[in-house]
């Protein structure tokens, strides 16, 4: 076969269409949920419960009760640590499945590897790809299981973190007057939960309903996470955002709406979801230790490594597969340049399927054309889903792309593009959360380490860490993150291997009366150079792609390179870590 595109042509293509989104103002551009902007933020699913204030003391705490926390519970106890504490802002576990109840949502990554713990709790979603209430219900399984909700503070904000230098503790105060102290605190803030808004003009000034998306309004929709937007029917809706939350609640906003305007200024790539039932027979079939052999398929094949079977042969492992079926008819040569190569032609072919699926389903020409991406597939989240692109083809749904420039104005009434005001009744913010922000205000809260030295001051010019969890002077404080961690699209996945890594440094601690863990300054070094040595393919990479959350807006190489993650991939990271372990020694952490 030979291909129907020519590359350089694509090359150019993808250029001009990042060129002309980049802006100056970068990840400045968006607007910090705050003062007057508060209520987007206010939890729609619980009512507060009064307590009094906490002023005890726990051997570990761990702060958010995401998939992060959950899991960094699970292994905790496993390896036998008892006196834990989650602390969780939302009224309940779930993290991001606690606040994104949005219409549509679900999983896209295919459930058997994105839940965790499905073995261990005992639990086999019902569908490829599970809906927000199944994941939800599975998160309180998981601290049902692993007895998370003992001793657990929900509803409950951290503010600060000050380390207590004299008897070696943390002091926690949180929004409920609690001033807590902990021994080991681990910080599984998740890294996409704070929701940002665009500062396009006059945000402020809109007199419409409004919300975010990871805050559904449901008392003024009507339906729920199923759909039966019932009382949209006379409303006039819009939505700013095409990502992979718009792409989820689009088609149901376009069946309930009397009319909706999608205001678009980059496509996603949209490829088949392909959802179905699962096969109890495949189900009974599945051997012990099904799941750790699935999600280690999954992820090496996402990350470029070839496995002799594809076990999950989806949307995200087809690129690999284009890439393997051209290596095998010896395309490029067997030098990372020549594989990087081969990867880009493979790229190409599979966003070319994406462009040509666009034109098969949207039938007005001028909405098709504006409905394909033009970048390479992981320069964004690549979405599937198989009612996004047809809801363009109903008559009350409008498409009002903005060719990359992004909406120019909000009004008292509605929403400005190219001059033209569109008036609304309830305007939708699908724009995402916050990432590359200071990590104390995406967390809500300063962590004050050895002589008062904060985390933002510390690494005000990038983050600093041994093995992405320890940062000097900030002692027996694990962090749980993607930076200068390991990074997979399966995103549960690292989160596991994570906490496997924290318990096995806890039980350690545990075992030997251990009261202060630390990093060495020359471990820490030692990897933040590891990570900036890394970082420059990855940085390429980015810098040819249209701007996103993925590159720091267009610029992957400010202080993102030390942000980053382990570039040589995340399987790589994973061995790097079952190696430390396996060596026994803890090499480059102080015990006292
Ligand atoms: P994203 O950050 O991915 O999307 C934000 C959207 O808002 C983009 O389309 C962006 O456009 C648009 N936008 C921002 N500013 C403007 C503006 N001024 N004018 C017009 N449009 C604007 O947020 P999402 O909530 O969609 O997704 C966040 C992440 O959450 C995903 O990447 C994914 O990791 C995860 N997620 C996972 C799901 C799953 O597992 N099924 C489902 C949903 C989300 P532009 O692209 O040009 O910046």
């Amino acid at each position: 076969m030979t291909d129907t595109f020519d590359p350089d042509l694509l090359r150019d293509r993808y250029r001009s269409e990042r060129d002309k989104r980049l802006r100056s103002d970068a990840n400045e551009q968006y607007i910090e949920i705050a003062g007057q902007f508060a209520h987007y933020l206010d939890d729609p699913y619980v009512e507060v419960q009064e307590r009094a204030a906490l002023f005890d003391e726990v051997q570990v705490a761990i702060i958010g009760g995401g998939f992060g926390g959950l899991l960094a519970g699970a292994r905790l106890r496993e390896a036998g640590v008892e006196d834990l504490r989650v602390i969780e802002k939302g009224g309940d576990f779930g993290g991001t499945w606690y606040w994104n109840r949005y219409p549509g949502a679900a999983c896209d990554i295919e459930s058997y590897v994105y839940l965790p713990l499905l073995e261990e709790v005992g639990f086999m979603p019902s569908r490829k790809y599970a809906t927000a209430p199944e994941i939800l219900q599975h998160s309180r399984n998981i601290a049902n299981h692993f007895r998370l909700y003992e001793n657990a503070c929900l509803s409950t904000e951290v503010t600060d973190l000050t380390w207590d230098e004299s008897d070696r503790r943390w002091i926690i105060s949180t929004n409920r007057g609690d001033q807590m102290r902990a021994r080991f605190v681990v910080m599984a803030n998740g890294p996409l939960h704070r929701p940002k808004l665009p500062g396009i003009p006059g945000v402020e000034r809109y007199q419409g309903h409004s919300f975010h998306t990871s805050r559904w309004d449901y008392e003024y929709t009507g339906g729920d996470s199923t759909g039966g937007l019932d009382n949209l029917s006379d409303k006039v809706v819009g939505i700013i955002g095409t990502g992979a939350t718009a792409v989820q609640c689009v088609p149901h906003l376009g069946r309930g709406a009397k009319e909706l305007f999608v205001f678009q200024r980059t496509p996603s790539s949209i490829d088949v979801r392909a959802d179905r039932l699962t096969d109890p027979d495949w189900a009974a079939d599945l051997q012990p230790g099904w799941q750790r052999r699935r999600m280690d398929n999954f992820n090496n094949l996402v990350s470029g490594i070839p496995e002799a079977e594809d076990l999950v042969n989806d949307g995200w492992t087809d690129i690999i597969g284009n890439l393997l079926i051209r290596m095998r008819r010896g395309e490029g040569e067997m030098t990372p340049e020549g594989i990087a190569r081969t990867m880009e032609m493979a790229d190409f072919e599979k966003m070319e399927q994406i462009r040509a699926r666009v034109e098969e389903i949207v039938q007005d020409p001028v909405m098709a054309e504006a409905l394909k991406p033009w970048y390479r597939q992981f320069c964004k989240r690549p979405c599937f889903h198989d009612d996004y692109l047809p809801t363009f083809n109903r008559p009350n749904v409008h498409l009002i792309d903005t060719d990359g420039k992004g909406v120019q104005e909000i009004t008292e009434r509605g929403v400005v593009v190219d001059g033209k005001e569109y008036e609304l009744d309830c305007l939708i913010y699908a724009t995402g959360f916050e990432v590359g922000t200071e990590y104390a205000r995406r967390a809500g809260y300063e962590v004050h380490g050895r002589d008062g030295v904060t985390l933002t001051e510390k690494w005000a010019d990038g983050a600093s860490t041994f093995q992405g969890f320890y940062t000097r002077d900030f002692p027996n404080c694990f962090i749980i993150s993607v930076v200068q961690s390991g990074f997979s699209a399966n995103f549960p996945h690292m989160l596991d291997e994570q906490s496997k890594h924290l318990a096995y440094v806890l039980d350690h601690a545990q075992r030997h009366d251990v009261t202060l863990v630390e990093t060495s300054q020359e471990a820490e070094d030692a990897w933040v150079q590891t990570i900036i040595d890394q970082a420059q393919y990855n940085v390429k990479f980015l810098e040819a792609c249209t701007p996103g959350y993925y590159n720091n807006e267009g610029r992957p190489a400010d202080r993102t390179v030390r942000n980053g993650s382990y570039g040589a991939g995340s399987p790589a990271f994973i061995r790097v870590l079952e190696q430390w372990r396996a060596a026994g020694d803890l090499a480059g952490l102080e015990f006292a």
